[in-house]
């Protein structure tokens, strides 16, 4: 069944998800034609605190980027488990992305498997920015992820520590960033966490509809992917990209 509408969803005013039509499509689509960059849809913002119900998807989402090997592991992994990832990297640490691991991302963001968000070039809180500024900081972040990657983030925007307000949506919906990415589990890792932490967070908020949030900072989760990966196989879910979440598309972005 091909379905994904690449309709404009309706927008909402309260953070409620829709309910999806399609659990997976996968392997449906054709490739993302990398390097061919849609246009900003500008508009009015909304929240995603979580997942449609009535799937087994989760959202595996994994931030920021200032540890070099948390970057490779956590690509090579992807790679070889064939989970589904969104990446919202900063590009201020661009320079940790290997050019082996930027070939081995690009080749799963043109299957569909990879996918990224914006959370800024520079992780500074937005709200403590003026308008100028943050738009700065979300297109800096765009441009180089388009020409590192040859994909768009648009309309999936993650604000720096979730903080935001009615000026940065603005600006975020003005620049085409119309989904803002928050979340409803975590794996705690922003900051450096014991194994057992990090397991016991899988534990609590790996299920259905959760919009998950992980960090390339620090390597204690890279010795517990095949834990996680069991975790997510005993749950019967089925990790999925935003776009497979949401019904967006990185051709229209
Ligand atoms: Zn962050």
């Amino acid at each position: 069944m091909k379905a994904l509408s690449r309709h404009k969803r309706p927008k909402e005013s309260v953070p409620i998800a829709r309910p999806a039509q399609i659990v997976n499509d996968r392997g449906a689509a054709p490739p993302v034609q990398l390097g061919a960059i849609p246009p900003p849809h500008p508009g009015t913002p909304e929240v995603l605190w979580s997942g449609p119900p009535g799937t087994q998807q989760f959202a595996w989402t994994v931030d920021d980027g200032y540890c070099q090997s948390c970057i490779a592991e956590y690509v090579a992994f992807a790679q070889s488990s064939g989970i589904h990832l969104t990446l919202n990297p900063n590009g201020v640490f661009g320079s940790l992305w290997a050019p082996s691991v930027v070939a081995q991302v690009r080749d799963m963001a043109a299957d569909r498997q990879v996918q990224f968000g914006n959370h800024t070039w520079d992780h500074q809180d937005l709200t403590k920015l003026s308008s100028t500024e943050a738009a700065r900081d979300l297109t800096r972040n765009e441009q180089w992820i388009e020409d590192t990657f040859g994909i768009t983030s648009r309309p999936y925007f993650r604000p720096p520590y979730g903080f935001y307000n009615s000026r940065v949506l603005s600006v975020a919906g003005e620049l085409g960033y119309t989904s803002v990415l928050m979340w409803n589990g975590t794996f705690g890792d922003a900051t450096l966490e014991t194994p057992a932490q990090i397991l016991g967070l899988a534990e609590q908020w790996l299920k259905p509809g959760t919009i998950m949030l992980g960090h390339l900072n620090h390597t204690p989760i890279l010795s517990l992917f095949d834990q996680i990966q069991g975790i997510i196989a005993a749950r019967n879910l089925d990790p999925v990209t935003l776009d497979e979440m949401f019904g967006t598309s990185r051709e229209t972005g």
